[in-house]
This record gives structure tokens, C-alpha cells and sequence, in this order.
């Protein structure tokens, strides 16, 4: 476990935050909570990255990834997040075309090249 998923998991035991040690779905009521926490924190960084203050944009960074750590722990995912890092890690660099070159749409967006494949997670089960 990495030790930003270290620090959030002391911080739900503090704080009574459910941690499932195995992946899978929590209730519905947890999931739709997750969802909300991910929504409003991803705003406040888009928020953020307008305000040309740097802290706050650091701070709303930092508060963002730690909603997603919780909710890797919430869904139990913690031991797979290295594997599913690397694998969509894996998946990502196979987007460079056949000359090893990125390929790039007009706006700067990445595109996938003629050996992209897509990441396998079926490990997860
Ligand atoms: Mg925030």
C-alpha cells in the first residue's frame, strides 16, 4: 500500500470510515456518498485552478486525492492498486504509434496508436 492510501486509511479508522479488505461493492447508500465526495472535490479543484493561488490549488489537489484514496478503501481495492496502476500504466504507453512517437489530436489530446490495447483488470475479479 502506498503511502498516501496509508495515511487515509488511518485517517477513516479515526474517523469510523468504513475499510473493506477485499475488493468489492459496499452499499449503495457508501457508493452514492463516494460519488458525491469525488463530484465536490473534483469541482473544487476546477475551481481552484482558476483562483492563480497556488496553495489552494495544492490544497484542493490534496483533498481530491484523498477522497479517492478513501474510496479505494471503501471499495476494499487497496491491494490491487499497485497492479491496476501498472497494468493502466501498460495500457497507456502501448498509445505511442509504431514510431515510438506520441500521437497527438489538433488540441493536444493524446490518441491511441495502431498498438494500443486496453488495460486488462480482470485480475480484480
Ligand atoms: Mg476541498
Amino acid at each position: 500500500m502506498d503511502v498516501y492510501t496509508k495515511q487515509v486509511a488511518e485517517f477513516h479508522k479515526a474517523f469510523g470510515i468504513p475499510v473493506l479488505n477485499s475488493p468489492q461493492l459496499p452499499d449503495a447508500e457508501r457508493l452514492k456518498l463516494r460519488a458525491r465526495l469525488v463530484g465536490e472535490e473534483s469541482h473544487e479543484v476546477m475551481e481552484a485552478l482558476q483562483s492563480g493561488n497556488l496553495q489552494h490549488i495544492a490544497k484542493e489537489i490534496a483533498d481530491l486525492m484523498i477522497v479517492l484514496h478513501g474510496t479505494v478503501l471503501e471499495l476494499g481495492l487497496q491491494d490491487v492498486m499497485d497492479e491496476v496502476m501498472k497494468e493502466v500504466h501498460r495500457s497507456n504507453m502501448s498509445k505511442l504509434g509504431t514510431d515510438g512517437k506520441p500521437i497527438h489530436r489538433e488540441d493536444g489530446k493524446v490518441l491511441k496508436g495502431p498498438g494500443y490495447s486496453e488495460a486488462d483488470l480482470t485480475f480484480i475479479g
